[in-house]
């Protein structure tokens, strides 16, 4: 049967420059690579710096080549949220002109002192100019959005309930990550996004957010997040938790087998391209865990299938 199905895949892994690669972003690295590697589609790497209050100096370099030591090979420019602000403009200018947005001059002390984590619609009603001083926000509607995760299954959430009125653009001036992912996803083609379960609850307002403007909606796969004992996230800024070029071979068949995957155990001693050789052509997305956190001890638990 001819394949009429000429959309190219496009992957891509967006790491934020907030520290160096640690095990968890390797395993999301790995995953989207795999994926793009096995539907034969191009990879792409964006550095998510739209908050430049949180970057690192030289982070992003510094994530390039732990990548590039690791054998990854990308698609085109690595490009920078910082550069894209245009683009933002644009997209925020397309919904203020649908009137989906109003400015809002609620303080974080203020919102805290309401204990809840759903917008109250304080500034709603108030036709604030959109200012400095003043973070734009989203009208939140009553509808549920659902997606079905390729790993994590169907998920629902109601946008008003569950979101309520969410920023877009911070009080400092600076879009926020919500649309900056969206235009970013959107611009750059991409067809399937697969990254850390953190995210899971944010892919609604992505949802909401793409379809308020005209955008295609991707694929997503949510992977287990890489937790430690105590089943916090392993954070980048946390220095002890970078990984080290010295055992990149043991490091890349951790994140196989973290990812479900089974490789034979003298893989270990393979070098990176024999590893990365097996892993594109045993890759199965269905293998991975279903679970929201895994503890990245509990790779050591499982024996790997020598046969
Ligand atoms: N920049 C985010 C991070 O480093 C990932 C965002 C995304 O993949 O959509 O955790």
């Amino acid at each position: 049967m001819t394949n009429t199905n000429t959309t190219l895949y496009k992957g891509r892994f967006a790491p934020s420059p907030t520290g160096a690669v640690h095990f968890g972003t390797l395993v999301a690295a790995v995953a989207s690579y795999l994926q793009a590697k096995t539907n034969n589609g191009e990879w792409l790497i964006r550095i998510e710096d739209v908050d430049i209050t949180r970057k690192i100096k030289h982070a992003d370099s510094a994530i390039l080549n732990t990548l590039e030591a690791f054998s990854f090979e990308w698609h085109d420019e690595v490009i920078y949220q910082s550069k894209r602000t245009p683009y933002y403009l644009e997209a925020l200018h397309q919904l203020d002109l649908k009137s989906l947005t109003f400015a809002c001059s609620c303080s974080r002390k203020q919102l805290a002192e309401t204990n809840t984590n759903v917008y109250p619609g304080t500034c709603r009603g108030k036709s604030l100019p959109e200012q400095n001083e003043h973070a734009v926000r989203l009208f939140a509607k009553d509808i549920n959005i659902s997606y079905n995760d390729a790993i994590m299954g169907l998920q629902t959430q109601n946008i008003q309930q569950q979101c309520g009125d969410f920023i877009i653009k911070r009080r400092d001036g600076l879009f926020a990550y919500q649309l900056a992912v969206v235009v970013d996803d959107a611009l750059q083609g991409i067809t399937e996004v697969v990254r850390g379960c953190d995210l899971l609850d944010s892919t609604p307002r992505q949802i909401y957010l793409q379809q308020l403007l005209n955008y295609p909606t991707p694929n997503y796969c949510h992977l287990p997040l890489v937790v430690d004992k105590a089943g916090n996230k392993i954070s980048k800024s946390d220095s002890n938790a970078k990984i080290s070029l010295k055992c990149k071979e043991k490091i890349l068949f951790d994140a196989l087998i973290f990812l479900g995957q089974q490789p034979p155990a003298d893989l270990i001693e393979s070098d990176i391209h024999n590893i990365w050789h097996w892993a594109i052509s045993h890759w199965q997305l269905n293998q991975v865990p279903q679970e929201k956190n895994v503890p990245q001890k509990k790779k050591a638990n499982r024996a790997p299938n020598t046969a």
